[in-house]
């Protein structure tokens, strides 16, 4: 295997230089190593760090005793960086032979033999036999099959990447019924669907383990869904956890889009505001994917560790923080295509809907799209307006 150093944040690791001709290099490499999600890891290491400190000032706990699983780990990157950026145990795992071998010369060459441990395991097995307080699930593909068993193991945060954008946004319909038990739907905000989806099917899969759970910092970023989930363990945890479930209504015909609360729920077929037959997605998690304190805090972190990605990742944060906890963006260029308007600088829109004394923001998951509270007929107008 011919292989190369490289450096993320202050860690250095030996990866595999894929075949040039691969159609796409990091699954070609006999040991996975993709660097395009570095920006995904410096995160990790800044939400990582941020959880810990309130970790430690809420429970009697030493640094070096909080315990974390890359529980998919390849050439050992992510928790490689956990250990020697945020001090903590780290325990990497891999069921294939040559990742292990690479893990365990990547613990050497950063000289972290005390902080970290290397598992040759199917993670699964490995998740339902030992607990940890971070369970960290970032394989390539689709988490679904692993939800149980890092819900059964984990105590404190489950850190969870998708990779299957396609199915949970409805692209790949079927697919995405099989793996998540939900019907998502193929909108301009599938990004969102997606993410709702996928927290959604961990808030059931924790539910089962008498764990209830508080998204802390979720991104959707190019084509994959990012999240951290602080654990709430106890039966009534649970039940308010479930109270953010629910489905959501789409009208294809108007534009409309609306929240029901609920697991078993009466749905009007017509749409509220222009009678059309509407469509139903669910069920999703329609609470807030972040919390705005923990934002800050993650904004603290970026700060204080060098990373490549500080400015953009920092840009990104920002953006989580201050969207409205309405579900389901709008974008304003498929609104001006409907009305035949032309459409104005976005924060020229959330201005001028704030204007009419409605809340309204932008949202990370678009340039073009904002969160408002105002119905959707008075959403047009204000466009109209705008474009005269
Ligand atoms: N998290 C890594 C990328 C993981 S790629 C990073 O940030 O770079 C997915 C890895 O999971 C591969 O190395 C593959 O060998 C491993 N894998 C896939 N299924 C597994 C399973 N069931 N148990 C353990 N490892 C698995």
């Amino acid at each position: 295997m011919i292989c190369k150093t490289i450096v993320e944040g202050t860690t250095k690791v030996l990866v595999p230089v894929p075949p040039l001709d691969a159609a796409f290099p990091p699954s070609a490499a006999p040991v996975f190593y993709n660097p395009e999600m570095e920006f995904n890891r410096d995160i990790n290491v800044a939400a990582t760090a941020a959880f810990v400190k309130r970790l430690l000032s809420r429970k009697d706990i030493l640094r070096e005793e909080i315990r974390y699983v890359d529980a998919f780990s390849a050439s050992g990157i992510r928790g490689l960086r956990i250990a020697g950026e945020v001090g903590i145990h780290s325990t990497m795992n891999d069921w294939s032979p040559e990742a292990f071998e690479m893990i365990k010369e990547n613990i050497k060459i950063n000289g972290l033999e005390e902080k970290t441990f290397a598992t040759h395991r199917n993670a699964n097995v490995l998740l339902h036999e030992q607990k940890f307080h971070i369970v960290d699930i970032d394989p390539f593909g689709t988490p679904s099959p692993f939800l149980d068993a890092a819900s059964a193991s984990v105590w404190s945060m489950l850190s969870v990447t998708a990779t299957d954008t396609a199915p949970l946004c409805g692209a790949h319909l079927n697919s995405g019924i099989r793996k998540y038990a939900a019907v998502p739907l193929n909108t301009e905000y599938h990004s969102e669907m997606g993410l709702r989806v996928l927290l959604g099917a961990c808030a059931r899969e924790l539910a089962k383990h008498e764990k209830g759970m508080i998204p802390l910092l979720s991104h959707v970023t190019r084509h994959y869904i990012r999240t951290y989930l602080e654990i709430i363990p106890g039966a009534k945890n649970v039940s308010r956890t479930l109270k953010s479930m629910g489905f959501s209504i789409h009208c294809p015909k108007c534009g409309f889009r609306g929240p029901v609360y609920g697991l078993a729920v009466h749905i009007d077929r017509k749409c509220p505001m222009c009678e059309s037959l509407t469509q139903i997605a669910g069920p999703l998690w329609l609470g807030p994917f972040r919390e705005l304190e923990f934002c800050n805090e993650v904004i603290s972190e970026l700060e204080a560790h060098p990373l490549n990605t500080k400015d953009k990742a920092k840009k990104l944060i920002t953006f989580c923080r201050d969207e409205l906890d309405i579900p389901m963006f709008y974008d304003q260029h498929v609104i001006c295509k409907e009305l035949g308007a032309s459409a104005t600088g976005i924060e020229t829109l959330i201005e001028a809907i704030r204007a009419d004394g409605f809340e309204a923001s932008r949202t990370h998951f678009s340039g073009t799209s904002f969160r408002t509270d105002a119905p959707i007929t008075e959403i047009k107008k204000i466009i109209r307006k705008l474009s005269e």
